[in-house]
């Protein structure tokens, strides 16, 4: 029996309620692609304006290609910056998401056929239980990251109970050193500690968590969680991964695609610190030289600013002339949005350097291009424990997290050229694809991993 075939004659119908930030609104809308292309009923729950205009073109030219998902609009309350302990846009908006999550339960008790699940984002767990439970709505969440994360957002409480552990001894895990865990879970009343103290204790209250991994990337971690390692009472996990770029994504990038074309196979190191990191320009100028002094011809996609929509100034303000002069004609240097599943798909690629973003890296994996990791905030370097362990690519611990070093040009000229000179990483991350393959082929752990969760979601009305 396939699939698509165990969810006739009545498939379920599954809402998906996504946070802010690219980084999550593109597994749940590759996610809903997923269930739509089973013949799922799919609602989208969107907000709106959204914080960057990139969302905002993701979720349009979704709904343009999947006219037969409903979206329902959901109105925010106005959030009062001073009463929250953080100006990260995004944050913000995950904060407004949990102060009115209350105001979904009519939205959600109206829509018809009834849900037979909602899936939503890890940083809206505890508002969103109170609202799914009198509704009889099973709650699964999406996790945006690594299985390797998910085991230390779920272990979170025992490692708060002593936080000052050298490193997170997590049962059936690699321990996490202290000095990958995200600072901002280190300082006690940033948001990001108050959301994550609140809602992991939260996780065993989930039927079940959906994430966008495969055993060949992350064996360790998801032997562990299934095997009921790491917490006790960790609800069922699907593994669905690896999600790649879909056909809706794909977006205007003719000349940076038609200038790779141009270049030899394999000749070119791609950077890019995904879509909410912007460097200081003391930093960005010495990425520059160092991409020079790899030697390696570039496609370097820059970010001036957090949020797209604030972007000003040209790339000769943010690189000042004389380094735009030094790089004409060895690489090329964008600062917009690109396509990056056409670029990691293109031949002329051959490494990547990173912020590892977990997008990126199941991005890179399912390309099999080489990572360069340089690890900026949050759960990057986590995902960079990931990368190395995998044997998708290489990171360099000393380089810190962003803004506490300027990582000097020779340093990073020197590591470009180790990441793309390695015969032995660029072997291991084509093994790395070869599973990515497995996973989506028939009889593979994502087709298994969703037929475990089309049985429940039926089972579940
Ligand atoms: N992305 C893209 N073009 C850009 C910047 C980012 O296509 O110019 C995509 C990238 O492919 C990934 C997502 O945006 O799918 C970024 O998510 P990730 O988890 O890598 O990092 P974040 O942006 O959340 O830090
Ligand atoms: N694809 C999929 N499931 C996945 C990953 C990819 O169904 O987990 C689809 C993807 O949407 C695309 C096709 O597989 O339609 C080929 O992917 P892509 O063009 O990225 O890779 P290529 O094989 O050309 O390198």
């Amino acid at each position: 029996m396939s699939i698509s075939d165990a969810l006739q004659p009545h498939p379920p119908h599954v809402a998906l309620f996504p946070s802010a930030g690219m980084g999550h609104l593109t597994p749940f809308l590759r996610l809903a692609a997923l269930l739509v292309h089973h013949h799922c009923r799919v609602t989208l729950v969107t907000t709106h304006p959204t914080v960057s205009l990139a969302e905002s073109h993701f979720v349009s030219r979704f709904l343009s290609a999947f006219p037969q998902v409903s979206e329902v609009q959901f109105h925010l309350l106005p959030l009062d910056p001073s009463t929250v302990n953080s100006a990260d846009p995004f944050w913000l908006r995950f904060e407004a998401m949990r102060r009115s999550a209350h105001l979904l339960s009519p939205l959600l008790a109206s829509l018809s056929p009834p849900l037979h699940a909602l899936v939503f984002d890890v940083t809206l767990i505890s508002s969103v239980i109170p609202v799914t439970q009198p509704l009889h709505i099973p709650s699964y969440i999406l996790f945006t990251s690594s299985a390797r994360m998910l085991s230390f957002f779920s272990y979170f409480p025992t490692f708060a109970s002593n936080a000052t552990h050298d490193s997170a001894q997590i049962p059936g895990l690699t321990p996490i050193p202290r000095s990958s865990i995200p600072p901002l879970l280190l300082t006690s009343d940033s948001l990001f500690a108050n959301i994550v103290k609140e809602d992991s204790p939260k996780v065993p209250n989930l039927n079940g968590i959906v994430i966008n991994s495969f055993e060949g990337l992350e064996a360790e971690s998801l032997e562990a969680l299934n095997g009921g390692k790491v917490i006790q009472g960790l609800p069922s996990l699907f593994a669905v991964g690896p999600f790649a770029a879909c056909e809706f994504e794909r977006g205007e990038c003719g000349d940076q695609l038609k200038w790779l074309d141009e270049q030899p196979t394999g000749s070119v190191v791609y950077v890019s610190f995904g879509s909410r990191t912007a460097m200081s320009r003391n930093q960005t100028r010495e990425i520059g030289n160092g991409l020079i002094k790899s030697g390696y011809r570039f496609l370097w996609v820059v970010k001036d600013k957090k949020v797209d929509k604030e972007e000003e100034e040209g790339l000769d303000e943010v690189l000042g002339h004389e380094l735009m002069e030094h790089m004409q004609g060895k690489g090329l240097v964008v600062k917009n949005w690109v396509d990056q599943g056409e670029i990691l798909r293109h031949r002329a690629v051959g490494g990547f350097v990173s912020h590892c973003g977990w997008n990126s890296v199941v991005e890179a994996a399912w390309h099999g291009v080489p990572i360069l990791g340089w690890p900026q905030h949050g759960d990057q370097k986590i995902n960079a424990e990931v990368v190395e362990m995998s044997g998708l690519g290489m990171w360099v611990r000393r380089w810190g997290w962003a803004e506490q070093v300027v990582v000097k040009r020779e340093e990073i000229g020197e590591r470009i050229r180790e990441m793309m000179g390695s015969e032995l990483l660029r072997r291991k991350a084509a093994g790395v694809k070869e599973e990515a393959r497995k996973a989506v082929r028939d009889g593979g752990s994502c087709g298994i991993n969703l037929m475990r969760l089309f049985q429940e979601w039926k089972t579940s009305k």
